[in-house]
């Protein structure tokens, strides 16, 4: 086949179009999540790889409302952090959606802040994690082909200390490559995907898994 050459102009608008494009979805879905009651008071975070080279993520803005969500609240950063185009500044929690990408090949990442992801990291942050099975819902996480799977969730300490976080995670990653996410304790969910759609079926998968064994083991908290 042809190969057909782009001028810069031409690639640009490529881009920009994509930026758009993945900024509406991430409108969407931050909009669902809101109204299931997991990213309520601004808290949590939705990225979505843009560009691969030169890198750029698309993602939510620090401190916004994320079930009114408008484009001007999705930036997009660098693989630092930097923000190459938007008005508001990051999360501080950007970094972590970066060593996600970075470590793991993630194309989209995704941070929620549940009611049973926050009662169950509390209560069981002395196992370092939650170990998960039996359940015809694991099958929505990638490569999960039977209700007899073992999923294993990490938690991790809470800190305002985001590098300290990236350290541990890098140690986890390595250890545990298969995993699909981790919680951070009394705080929230972190899972990722291919895409925005496969991050978005993941954050279904595991908080619908995370209230059952929430329900089951806490009896009725
Ligand atoms: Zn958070």
């Amino acid at each position: 086949m042809a190969r057909i050459k782009l001028t810069m102009a031409e690639q640009e608008d490529n881009n920009q179009g994509k930026f758009q494009e993945l900024t509406e979805r991430i409108i969407d879905t931050s909009g669902a999540f809101y109204r299931r009651g997991w990213l309520y008071a601004t808290s949590g975070n939705l990225s979505a790889v843009a560009e691969e080279n030169p890198f750029r993520l698309a993602i939510t803005a620090s401190g916004v409302d994320k079930g009114n969500l408008t484009a001007s609240h999705v930036i997009g950063i660098d693989e630092n952090g930097a923000v190459l185009n938007g008005q508001l500044r990051p999360s501080s929690e950007t970094l972590i959606h970066l060593i996600i990408v970075k470590k793991l090949g993630a194309k989209s990442v995704m941070h929620t802040h549940s009611i049973w992801g926050t009662l169950l990291s509390e209560k069981f942050s002395g196992n370092g994690g939650i170990e998960i099975s039996g359940y015809e819902m694991l099958k929505g996480l990638r490569g999960v082909e039977s209700h007899q799977n073992s999923e294993w969730i990490p938690i991790l300490e809470n800190s305002q200390d985001m590098k300290h976080i990236c350290n541990e995670l890098e140690v986890i990653f390595s250890r545990s490559p298969d995993i699909h996410g981790f919680l951070l304790r009394g705080h929230g969910l972190y899972t990722w995907g291919d895409s925005i759609e496969d991050a978005r079926r993941h954050v279904e998968a595991l908080e619908f898994l995370l209230e059952v064994y929430g329900r089951l083991t806490l009896g009725a908290a």
